[in-house]
């Protein structure tokens, strides 16, 4: 018996948070009848059906790192009609991105149909060390650098120790590199302009052990099976 998010996820239906999503806005039925609360179990026996289509064979389970480009959304259905991260992965399987990056962010995003692999790399107790180069408009004080090290107090809470530092400074603004284990929302614009400062470029350049080495902005490559394993 595994609860019924938990399977749809190992289908590939979506990540287990979307998944719970689905169930709530009444698009699951389990033998028929519909289910919306959250903790119903389900075996291998019962009929799962999502948007009037029964869950069957396990897919075969695929991952993609693709270096995003500005100017897309990292939804699978955008309702303005925008250009998504999936519109540069032209395959037939169902695939989704692992957690987000804003429209105007680029670099480093994952793609897979692996709703456990999603689940552990972007729930808070699992803590993945993502870095960021943040070009800002203005040279930023050291006791600043050091803030950000320490903690930025943003709506939401505290953000946890990260690492930061000054890549470059010059007329055009000032280069730096973040990394943070946290997934708050556009949690690095925030930091930054909680300081004062305006970010005028945000790239996610390392995910894990993860790089974009070997992959240009727009192009994607496969996940070796031993990098998917390191990552579980
Ligand atoms: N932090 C942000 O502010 N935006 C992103 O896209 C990723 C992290």
């Amino acid at each position: 018996m595994e609860r019924l998010q938990k399977i749809m996820a190992n289908y590939g239906i979506a990540s287990r948070r979307k998944c719970e999503d689905i169930i709530k806005e009444g698009r699951v039925k389990v033998n028929g009848i519909k289910v919306t609360e959250m903790g119903v179990k389900v075996t291998s026996n019962d009929k799962i059906e999502v948007d009037g289509r029964p869950i069957m064979k396990k897919p075969k389970l695929e991952y993609y790192l693709l270096n995003k480009p500005v100017g897309y959304v990292t939804t699978v259905d955008d309702p303005q009609d925008r250009k998504t991260v999936l519109d540069l992965i032209p395959i037939k399987q169902r695939v989704f991105p692992v957690g987000r990056l804003d429209i105007m962010t680029s670099g480093l995003l994952l793609i897979t149909n692996d709703g456990q692999l999603t689940y552990k790399l972007t729930h808070p107790k699992f803590t993945v060390k993502k870095t960021y180069k943040v070009l800002i408009d203005k040279n930023i004080k050291d006791e600043e650098i050091k803030k950000l090290k320490n903690g930025i107090n943003l709506e939401d809470g505290i953000t946890a120790p990260a690492m930061a530092k000054r890549l470059k400074e010059g007329k055009s603004g000032c280069e730096i590199e973040l990394t943070i284990h946290e997934g708050k929302n556009r949690q690095v614009r925030r930091m930054i302009n909680s300081l004062g400062y305006k970010v005028l470029k945000l790239e996610r350049i390392k995910y894990g052990f993860l790089t974009l080495e070997g992959v240009k902005r727009g192009g994607y490559r496969e996940l070796k099976a031993e990098e998917v394993t390191k990552l579980y």
